[in-house]
């Protein structure tokens, strides 16, 4: 008999199910089992494969409880989150019990008793990995009920003493037995709870309001904290901390190439029109990421998230969207003006540290500015720039650039540039669209204009170039 069919502790013994594993033991199975296949210890974490998969899968292995540390936005929970696919698809629970215990030792009071009676007919049912994950946001007003449990005044009435076990209502350690308990932001835990948490995790008892109830939970406990909040002194009890085996240790991407993957994997662009963008304007974004992370005006303790990196990229393509269905273009690519967008949409993602003397809104100016100038000279050697002047300077050009200019306007302008197409090297070679041109072409002269090449002056429809 296979797993899912039996219903009841007899049918299960008979299909020799073995009795248990423990939650450790099932994960470390598992754990080795798909790294022996050659698969990746979790899916979809673009950048940890190498860094932080590695320790997790290792302090898996080892059966050790795990703390996860990180700035904002580095994924944590959704690390956490992940570790429920590597439980057995099913596992029997006692019927109707509310902490899952398990047919072949049951551990609360309810199941005891049943198990007692009913022998080999104690009913079974089977339960997933979603069922057995747990996961809880620490809070300064989070309770022992919320955690553990309370006494149940509705059972307490039908006649039950209080220190009778049956009158609790499990909260929420109890009920992840068998399973993943997740605590994120554990630093933010008061002090009782860490020690009510610790508690459970020894396998030792659960206190209620002054009853101690012995109750070895099997649990895997996995907190995730900021590192600045969990090192400090005080913020963690020290036998809680000396509990975790293992401390993993989170990261941005390592590089704006990391960056765009997550990105790729993770942004939601508006599906129509088709929007493109050119390798540029994303290596813009993530720059602007990048910056963002060394920039000294910017709280680095609290992080830049890589949810920055993705709402931006969001926002620049559905600014695109918009301005080419105004347009009526068909072929949109995401351009200069597009990035510019981002200056009124980023500004309360960032967390600028103490007081700003030229304000939010320049903060965010020169962010942009310094990562724009930086993806140009990425891709625009210096000793080409006089080349691409020279149209300014021999007929004292000037070309208009702006989110109401149509593309037949840019494609215009970028004849005037000499060999517009090949200054790029993802276009050279293929005919780029209108809406590539038009976003070349802000590209190229806004690079000149931060370089201080060429001048610019706004214009009601948007700047005008010049040398
Ligand atoms: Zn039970």
């Amino acid at each position: 008999m296979s797993a899912g069919v039996a219903t009841t502790l007899g049918e299960l013994k008979s299909s020799g199910y073995t009795p248990s594993r423990g939650v450790r033991q099932e994960l470390r199975d598992n754990v080795l089992a798909r790294l022996a296949r050659g698969e990746a210890l979790l899916d979809g974490l673009a950048g940890y494969q190498e860094t932080v998969l590695p320790t997790l899968a290792t302090a898996l292995v080892a059966g050790h409880d795990t703390v996860l540390l990180g700035e904002r936005g580095q994924a944590k929970s959704r690390i956490a989150r992940q570790l429920a696919t590597l439980l057995d698809p099913l596992v029997p629970a006692v019927e109707g019990c509310e902490i899952h215990d398990n047919p072949f030792f049951p551990v609360c009071a309810f199941c005891r008793e049943k198990a007692e009676t009913l022998g080999d007919a104690l009913p079974v049912v089977w339960i997933t990995p979603e069922e057995r994950y747990v996961e809880k946001l620490a809070t300064p007003d989070t309770t022992v009920a919320d955690l553990v449990g309370e006494i149940d005044p509705i059972r307490v009435a039908e006649g039950r003493y209080l220190a009778d076990e049956k009158t609790i209502h499990f909260g929420l350690l109890p009920r992840a037995n068998r399973g993943i308990f997740v605590i994120n932001e554990l630093p933010e835990l008061a002090e009782r709870l860490q020690v009510a948490l610790l508690s459970a995790m020894e396998e030792r008892d659960i206190q209620i309001r002054g009853h101690v109830i012995r109750l070895p939970l099997d649990l895997f406990v996995v907190a995730t904290a900021n590192p600045e909040d969990y090192t400090n002194r005080g913020r963690i009890i020290t036998p809680l901390k000396d509990r975790f085996g293992t401390q993993v240790r989170t990261h941005y991407p390592a590089d704006t190439v990391a960056e765009l993957a997550v990105v790729e994997k993770e942004a939601a662009v508006p599906p129509l029109p088709a929007v493109t963008v050119p390798p540029y304007v994303a290596k813009i974004v993530a720059e602007l990421t990048r910056l963002a992370r060394l920039d000294s005006r910017i709280n680095q303790k609290s992080g830049v998230s890589v949810r920055f990196t993705i709402d931006n990229y969001e926002t620049v393509c559905a600014n695109a969207v918009r301005r080419a269905a105004i347009q009526q273009e068909e072929s949109p690519a995401v351009r200069i003006c597009d990035i510019w967008a981002l200056r009124s949409s980023m500004a309360g993602k960032l967390e600028l540290d103490g007081w700003q003397a030229e304000g939010e809104d320049a903060v965010m100016d020169t962010l942009v500015d310094s990562a724009i100038f930086s993806v140009f000279q990425q891709m625009i050697p210096e000793s080409e720039w006089d080349r691409l002047l020279a149209p300014f300077v021999s007929a004292s050009l000037a070309i208009e650039c702006g989110e109401q200019i149509p593309p037949g306007t840019y494609m215009e302008s970028a004849a005037l540039l000499d060999n517009p197409q090949g200054w790029l090297p993802p276009f050279a070679g293929r005919q780029m669209s209108a809406g590539e041109v038009s976003a070349m072409v802000e590209f190229l002269l806004e690079g000149l204009y931060l370089a201080r090449k060429l001048s610019r002056a706004t214009v009601s429809s948007g700047s005008t170039y010049r040398r």
